[in-house]
């Protein structure tokens, strides 16, 4: 597999004055085209600098692909330093050089000389069309090297690369087509899911696969390229079912689910509804579910119950269990969900109750918590966990827990 390396140009960068997203979008394209991505470089824009990254990068990658710098002032001094360091001028992309001039007429403006300076490509290279700016990009190609050069800003930069960029890398290969599908994990963590699959990640070019973990969740994005939508769909689910003869249990969902969507759309099945009881998670379970339009049939609501005084009063948890118990126990999880759900009468329901910290007030340690689950008539269950992390990952937890209890 060839490899790939990304430069992007810009002391604002170098500063922390606003993050490297370019490298961010364009490393997410190079699995799928095809490249190995082993090296990252940030560079101000210095002349010299910028010329010793592109000497370190082509020592070790057959594509360099750089961004920003193209523009018309002073400190845009990318092209230059590219064209000079594969020893080619720069010349006129008449094309562009029209665009920007009409650009100028259309606005009413005088075109300065630096404006002009933008429609200046290295000779011999293939020009990328900027169609939401003015700096057109490039690639350049010798002795079995690229070099792609493209805008700063973004919204230049992304269609550029989606529209014009890739199109050119595909063109006259077979493939055409590039897919993806997003396979939703919970409940295992992302090194023991890579060590599961670890001969997948490592042997497959086409479909790639690579691991991505946010939020508590890992997801595997599945990336094929074939010369037509059917043959990346076979593709991709041909990686697929090696990836869930391995580890489909903890698969919950695709693409734009969440576990609030499933839980959703299997309530909406079975044409159940659901209401909670939530202390430390203050209303995020309910939150969740309303996030999703059209959930009022399948959810009744819930009571935020973060004092013992609402438990109490309002769900009927005795006394004797808040006294002696405590309000973090399971037998509190299990009054709470029995008495939610006899107070709003859905099919299904569940309680929250538990330590988010940072400190404890209770003889209880942070993280601590109980989810409790009643499903109809039958016995109500209370599942005991110990997270960790930050309060809002504690909470985060807890619903995420809950649903996925729920799903199963
Ligand atoms: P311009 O014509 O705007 O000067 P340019 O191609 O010369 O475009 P830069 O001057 O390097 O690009 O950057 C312009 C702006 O684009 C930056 O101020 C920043 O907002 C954004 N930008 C540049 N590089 C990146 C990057 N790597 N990630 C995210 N945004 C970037
Ligand atoms: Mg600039």
């Amino acid at each position: 597999m060839k490899r790939a390396e990304i430069i992007a140009v810009g002391t604002e960068l170098l500063l922390g004055q606003i993050a490297n997203t370019n490298a961010q979008f364009i490393a997410k394209h190079l699995s799928a085209l095809g490249y190995h991505h082993h090296f990252q470089t940030v560079v101000g824009d210095n002349s010299e600098r910028l010329k010793s990254a592109l000497e370190i990068a082509s020592s070790r990658s057959d594509l360099i692909i750089l961004t920003g710098g193209l523009g018309p002032t002073k400190d845009d001094l990318t092209k230059e330093v590219v064209a000079e360091f594969v020893q080619e001028s720069l010349v006129y992309h008449e094309q562009s050089l029209e665009y920007i001039e009409q650009y100028f007429i259309k606005v009413n403006r005088p075109m300065t000389e630096n404006n002009k300076k933008q429609a200046l490509v290295i000779h011999n290279a293939h020009v990328l069309l900027n169609k939401n700016g003015m700096a057109p990009g490039m690639v350049y190609e010798v002795k079995n090297k690229q070099f792609v050069l493209l805008p700063g800003p973004p919204k230049e930069m992304i269609p550029m690369v989606e529209k014009e960029l890739i199109p050119y890398f595909l063109k006259g290969k077979e493939a055409s087509t590039i897919i993806s599908k997003e396979l939703k994990f919970f409940g295992i963590g992302e090194s023991i899911l890579e060590t599961e699959i670890l001969d997948l990640l490592e042997n497959q070019s086409n479909p790639t696969i690579a691991p991505l973990a946010s939020e508590g969740e890992v997801m595997l994005r599945v990336t094929a390229s074939a010369s037509n939508q059917q043959e990346a769909e076979k593709l991709i689910g041909q990686a697929e079912e090696k990836i869930r003869e391995r580890v489909g249990q903890f698969i919950y969902g695709t693409n734009n689910e969440n576990l609030f969507t499933v839980l959703s759309s299997k309530l909406k099945d079975f044409k159940l509804t659901i209401s909670a009881a939530e202390s430390l998670t203050g209303g995020l379970f309910s939150k969740r579910l309303t996030d999703i339009p059209g959930n009022s049939s399948i959810f009744k609501g819930s009571v935020v119950c973060y004092s013992n005084e609402i438990k109490q009063n309002l769900l009927n948890v005795p006394a004797d269990i808040l006294n002696k118990n405590g309000a973090v126990s399971a037998e509190c999880a299990k009054s709470l969900v029995e008495n939610i759900q006899r107070l709003t009468g859905s099919n299904i329901s569940i309680s929250f109750t538990g330590e988010a910290g940072p400190s404890t007030l209770e003889d209880v340690p942070v993280g601590k918590v109980f989810i409790g689950i009643k499903i109809g008539d039958s016995d109500s269950i209370v599942k005991e966990f110990q997270f960790s992390g930050t309060r809002e990952q504690i909470r985060l937890s807890s619903v995420k827990n809950g649903a996925n209890l729920l799903i199963k």
